[in-house]
């Protein structure tokens, strides 16, 4: 299948064995060279959406490839079909998206590698860490949570604070994966407001911690009142797993 360029802008011929690819051939020849990552066509090209690239090209302005595929195949290309495909993509990319703190852009991550973005944010260009962040915060939460666990001996008095016993590797698996869904979640959730304080990742996820276990916490001190209003709710309603810290039978140390 091919279409052809008017002789205006420059006569080429674009084709490719099926519709789809088709598309895919003409939404790159339009826009593949854009490295916006608030931009939607990288995006949907990357991951195959072709037609909702060609139709987002046909609403945006003039391109050349884009006219000439509509004038010759614009009943292959309902909107129906067409927004179906743009659900699709945005159902695929919306997971590992984030709205920019800053400007309100909503900057597209990576559903591939299942990471969030953590470049700039290519409208206003200030950093977008997500994935750092989260890094530092999670890792605030497994010291908190050990902080915050005692460990108990036979008689039933405690030795002491979890954090002076273990370290976060004796946290059992399947809790330290909960609690990095949990924290990925919560962060990737509430960019719009965590993103203003990238550099208080470590304190947060301590605020975060203490408030997810159901106790009275902060936020206020890093954050603005009206945010620290807004994450002390978001926070509450989150449940984090419990630590058990104790001592058995044969005298050593248990974290369950
Ligand atoms: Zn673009
Ligand atoms: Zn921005």
């Amino acid at each position: 299948m091919k279409i052809t360029l008017d002789e205006v802008f420059g006569g080429e011929t674009l084709e490719a064995r099926t519709f789809h690819e088709l598309c895919g051939e003409v939404a790159r020849h339009e826009h593949g060279t854009c490295k916006d990552n608030t931009c939607e066509i990288p995006s949907m090209i990357e991951h195959g959406h072709y037609f909702a690239a060609v139709h987002r090209l046909a609403g945006a302005s003039e391109f050349p490839a884009v006219d000439a595929l509509y004038a010759k195949f614009s009943r292959w290309l309902s909107i129906k079909k067409c927004d179906k495909d743009a659900d699709e993509w945005w159902k695929f990319v919306e997971p590992f998206s984030v709205k920019c703190h800053d400007c309100g852009a909503i900057v597209y991550g990576d559903p591939v590698d299942e990471t969030f973005p953590d470049d700039r944010c290519s409208n206003c260009w200030k950093p977008v860490g997500v994935e750092s962040f989260i890094s530092t915060f999670t890792e605030s939460v497994s010291e908190s949570l050990l902080w915050s666990t005692l460990v108990w001996n036979a008689d039933g008095s405690d030795v002491g604070n979890a954090e002076e016993h273990f370290d976060e590797g004796d946290i059992p698996s399947e809790k330290r994966d909960e609690i990095e869904q949990m924290c990925r979640a919560f962060v990737s959730e509430n960019w719009e407001i965590l993103g203003h304080y990238q550099d208080e990742a470590h304190n947060l996820g301590h605020e975060y911690l203490v408030m997810a276990a159901h106790l009275d916490s902060g936020f206020y001190r890093y954050v603005s009142g009206e945010h620290g209003d807004a994450l002390r709710e978001l926070a509450r309603a989150d449940t984090l797993p419990e630590l058990h810290g104790y001592i058995g039978d044969d005298g050593s140390y248990h974290l369950d």
